[in-house]
C-alpha cells in the first residue's frame, strides 16, 4: 500500500532489482526514494486552513447521478429553457460589432450591470445604492458569500451559521479562520402538514450565541433547503442582535422572487440601523434560470463592499462581459415592465407554485411528509415512516439520509440530496430524516418521479 509507485522506480533500479547481487542496493535505493516521495507528499498536503476539507455534496452527488443517470431532482437547477429575452441577448452580444463586448470589462462589474441593479435594488430597499461603490458583480453568488467572508473574517472571528445551511459557508468561515457557531432551526411537532413557517429558531438560544466575538451572521432568505421566507418578527430579532453587539449580516437572498402564498419576502438592510452592517447577496443564475451563467452580486455600503472589493481585484479580478452584459439587458426590460403580471420575477412563481404543489402531493401520496416551501425551489420531505420498507445495508454511510438518497438513485432511479450536508457536524442527525427534492423541473420530469414512488409504493 505504501510502496513507491510504478513511475518513480528509475531504470537503475529495475536493472538492479534484476540483479541478485545488488538487491540490497536496490533495496536502498528504494528506501531512499520513498522517503523522498513521503516527503514531497506531505510538503504538498492542503495548507492547515483547508485541512479537514471534504468533497462537496455537489461533486459527490454529481458524480453519482453521471455514473446511474436517475431522474435528477438532486442539484438544484432548471430543466427548461430560460426566457429567450436573456439568450437572445447573449447571441446578440456575441455577434455584435462592438469589439469590447468580447474584453475584459471594468473589474468591479461591466457598469451597464452595475446601473441596473443600482435601479432595481434603490427602488426595493427605498434608497439610492451608488452603482460604483456599493455594487460588486461576482462568479455567481457563491464568490459574493466568498469575497464577503474573506474580506471580513479574521482568524478567531465568530461567525454565527444557521442549520440548515447552504453548504458552502462553513468551510469559506473556516478558510479564513473564523470559528463557525451553529443554531439549528427546528420543525414544529404536528401531525398535520407542516409548512417552512414551523421551522424556528430558539430566541433564547440564537441571544446566547451572539458575544464580543461575534462578527458577522450569515442569513438566508429565502432559504435553502427548507424554502422558509424569514417573516418581518423574526428578521427584527436578528436584527437587534446584530446591533447590539455590533455584528454584519451577510443576507443571501438569491431566491429573492421565488415567494409563494402570503409570504413576503424582506430584505434584512431595510430595517432600522441595518444599511450599514449589511451585505446583500443575489444571483443571475436564480434570477433569470440561467444558473450555469455563474454571474452574482453583493450590495451594501460601500465602506463594506469595498472589502470585498480587494478580494475580488486579487483572486476573480472580473466576471465575463458577454455575460453580464445579456444579464444588464435582461435587468433592463424586466425594470420596465416590475408590476405588470409578464415581469418574469412575477411569472416564475407563478409557475413554480404549481410545482411545488403537485411534487408536495405525490411526496405525500408515496407516504413521505413533505415541509410546504413558502420560497425557493427545493422542497423536504421527512422519509423516516418508509424506513422499515427498505434495507439500507448495501449503502455504508455515515449518516442515513446519505445511505436512502444513496439508495433510491440505485434502486429507484430518482436522486434527492442528504439535507445532513447541511448541518455542521454535532448536528448532522437533525437532517438524516430527510431528504431534499428539486421542484424547478419540467412537468413530465415531475410526473416520472410520480410515477417512480407510485410504483415502489404498490
Ligand atoms: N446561495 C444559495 C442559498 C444557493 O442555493 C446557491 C445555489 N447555487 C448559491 C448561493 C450560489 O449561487 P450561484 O450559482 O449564483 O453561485
Ligand atoms: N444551489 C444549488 C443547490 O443547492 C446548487 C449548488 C451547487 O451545485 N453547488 O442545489
Amino acid at each position: 500500500m505504501f510502496s513507491l509507485p510504478a513511475r518513480l522506480l528509475c531504470q537503475q533500479t529495475r536493472q538492479l532489482h534484476s540483479s541478485r547481487q545488488n538487491i540490497f542496493s536496490c533495496l536502498a535505493l528504494q528506501l531512499h526514494q520513498y522517503e523522498q516521495y513521503t516527503t514531497t507528499m506531505e510538503k504538498f498536503g492542503l495548507p492547515k486552513r483547508l485541512q479537514g476539507s471534504k468533497p462537496s455534496v455537489w461533486n459527490e452527488y454529481i458524480a453519482l447521478a453521471m455514473q446511474y443517470k436517475p431522474l435528477n431532482l438532486g442539484q438544484g437547477f432548471p430543466d427548461e429553457l430560460p426566457p429567450s429575452y436573456v439568450t437572445d441577448a447573449l447571441a446578440d452580444i456575441a455577434h455584435s460589432d462592438n469589439p469590447l463586448l468580447q474584453q475584459y470589462t471594468r473589474g468591479y462589474g461591466h457598469v451597464p450591470l452595475v446601473q441596473a441593479l443600482s435601479k432595481l435594488y434603490s427602488k426595493l430597499v427605498g434608497r439610492d445604492i451608488n452603482p460604483l461603490s456599493e455594487i460588486l458583480i461576482t462568479s455567481g453568488a457563491y464568490e459574493s458569500l466568498y469575497s464577503s467572508v474573506m474580506g471580513h473574517v479574521d482568524v478567531g472571528d465568530e461567525v454565527i451559521i444557521i442549520e440548515p445551511f447552504f453548504d458552502c459557508y462553513e468551510p469559506m468561515v473556516k478558510m479564513a479562520g473564523g470559528i463557525p457557531r451553529f443554531i439549528a432551526l427546528k420543525p414544529k411537532i404536528s401531525n398535520t402538514t407542516i409548512t417552512s413557517a414551523d421551522w424556528v429558531l430558539n430566541d433564547a438560544e440564537l441571544e446566547q450565541l451572539f458575544n464580543d466575538k461575534t462578527k458577522m451572521i450569515i442569513l438566508n432568505t429565502p432559504h435553502n433547503p427548507i424554502g422558509k421566507v424569514f417573516k418581518r418578527e423574526e428578521l427584527e430579532r436578528i436584527a437587534a442582535l446584530c446591533r447590539k453587539w455590533n455584528v454584519l449580516c451577510l443576507s443571501d437572498e438569491v431566491y429573492e422572487w421565488m415567494v409563494y402564498d402570503d409570504a413576503q419576502h424582506i430584505r434584512i438592510c431595510t430595517l432600522p440601523g441595518m444599511w450599514e452592517r449589511t451585505i446583500t447577496v443575489g444571483s443571475a443564475g436564480k434570477t433569470f434560470s440561467v444558473t450555469g451563467w455563474k454571474i452574482g452580486w453583493a450590495y451594501g455600503p460601500a465602506a463594506l463592499i469595498t472589502n470585498l472589493q480587494m478580494v475580488h481585484q486579487n483572486s476573480v479580478y472580473t466576471c465575463p462581459t458577454p455575460i453580464q452584459e445579456a444579464v444588464a439587458r435582461g435587468f433592463e426590460l424586466e425594470l420596465k415592465r416590475l408590476d405588470a403580471p409578464e415581469c418574469y420575477f412575477t411569472s416564475l412563481p407563478k409557475a413554480l407554485i404549481v410545482k411545488r404543489d403537485f411534487m408536495a402531493k405525490f411526496l405525500a401520496d408515496a407516504g413521505l411528509k413533505p415541509t410546504i416551501p413558502e420560497g425557493g425551489y427545493f422542497m423536504l420531505a421527512d422519509w423516516s415512516a418508509l424506513g422499515s420498507k427498505i434495507d439500507l445495508s448495501s449503502e455504508k454511510d455515515e449518516y442515513c439520509d446519505y445511505r436512502f438518497t444513496k439508495w433510491m438513485t440505485k434502486n429507484m432511479g430518482l436522486q434527492g440530496i442528504p439535507p445532513s450536508a447541511f448541518y455542521g457536524d454535532a448536528h448532522k442527525n437533525l437532517g438524516e430524516n430527510f431528504v431534499r427534492y428539486c421542484f424547478i423541473k419540467k412537468q413530465e420530469n415531475l410526473e416520472k418521479a410520480a410515477e417512480l414512488l407510485k410504483k415502489w409504493k404498490s
